[in-house]
């Protein structure tokens, strides 16, 4: 299930920073609302986790090296910024 990455209109929030990573499927609409605060939100990337390249030590590298934030899937339902 893919990883998708909220950013707050009026950002940073004071409930949520400076967004949220929320997971769902690909074929649910995107939050429109914040659910800690319910300010409007705009989904900014998607991350596919579970794609294999990314688990690759290089490829974390890579990804790093191109702008993105990786993550570490820690349980079935945390993921850990890395
Ligand atoms: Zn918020």
């Amino acid at each position: 299930m893919p990883v998708y990455r909220y950013a707050p209109v009026k950002c940073p929030c004071k409930l949520c920073g400076e967004g949220f990573d929320h997971r769902h499927e690909a074929s649910e609409p995107a939050l429109s609302a914040c659910p800690t605060c319910g300010q409007t939100v705009n989904r900014v990337t998607v991350q596919a986790v579970n794609t294999p390249k990314l688990l690759a030590p290089l490829s974390i590298a890579k990804a790093k090296q191109a702008g993105f934030t990786v993550f570490k899937r820690i349980s079935d339902t945390e993921l850990e910024r890395q």
